[in-house]
């Protein structure tokens, strides 16, 4: 198990009370997937699921606890990675919807669609190295870790992203080294947790998240959890060395180390519910 680096709220410190809510029934692991169960990769499509996380969820799988992903990819994407079909999918920060397998997504994505085609078309940063777009369908996500000047190229990119995405309705929010574009209709991964929690009838929660898209699920869990007495959950804030939310703490419940932490956090999860 890694290093402590966050005192009393390190996952560790509240194994009795995380084996209650794993070991209930009706219980899910809700998660991220970028820098939560991969690790971060330069290039878009490099990340892959850490081999430990993944037998630890096939396990919990197994043994009936709910899995769904919630992520900033476009589901199939999402799906290629960790393909199950009991998973539940939710690409484009809870845009898109897969469940056995299957496209399942939202009605008003057609002229999402039709805006992000146009602003793709519309962009052009072929003067700034380094940086990538990526077309997701009914999103966007411009990506500038491999320049050679980040933090400037980021002002630079979100300068020239305003004027065309307020334009077409569209919005735009700020990642690890991306800048994220989204329908300006108020769908999150924190709407997306909701409908997971109530479709699926769920009594306890355990979500995971590192960055500033995941901290909208965090606050729906809490606030669910605080109105709802037949549901409890918690949070865990995914904590990276240089970047990530600097109000993290301020949202999660409780905290991991990194990706290996969450797949020692998973892995003892799954020894909890062991069949
Ligand atoms: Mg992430």
């Amino acid at each position: 198990m890694s290093e402590d680096p966050h005192g009393e709220r390190h996952w560790s410190k509240h194994t009795e009370y995380l084996k209650s809510l794993i070991t209930a029934e009706n219980s899910a692991i809700i998660s991220d997937f970028d820098g939560t169960l991969s690790a971060f990769d330069p290039r878009p499509d490099g990340a892959r699921i850490h081999h430990r996380s993944q037998s630890a969820l096939d396990r919990l799988n197994e043994a009936g606890v709910r899995i769904a992903l919630i992520s900033g990819r476009a589901a199939a994407d999402l799906y290629s990675r960790f393909p199950r079909d009991e998973i539940i999918y939710y690409g484009n920060h809870g845009f898109e919807r897969w469940r056995g397998g299957a496209d399942g997504s939202n009605p008003d994505e057609d002229s999402a669609r039709a805006a992000i085609t146009t602003l793709i078309d519309a962009l052009d940063f072929s003067d700034l190295p380094g940086v990538i777009t990526e077309p997701k369908g009914l999103t966007a996500t411009i990506h500038y870790r491999l320049a050679p000047n980040p933090a400037e190229v980021g002002h630079t990119i979100e300068h020239r992203l305003r004027p065309l995405t307020d334009s077409l309705g569209l919005r735009i929010s700020p990642g690890q080294m991306i800048w994220d574009v989204k329908p300006a209709e108020p769908i999150d991964k924190g709407t997306a947790l909701r409908s997971v929690v109530n479709e699926c009838g769920l009594r306890s929660v355990i979500f995971l998240g590192d960055d500033v898209t995941d901290l909208d699920a965090m606050d729906v869990l809490r606030d669910m959890t605080v109105n709802a007495a037949d549901l409890r959950g918690v949070s865990i804030g995914v904590v990276h060395p240089d970047s990530g939310p600097p109000d993290l703490a301020d949202h999660c419940t409780y905290f991991a180390d990194g990706i290996d932490d969450v797949a020692d956090f998973l892995t003892w999860l799954a020894d909890c519910v062991r069949i």
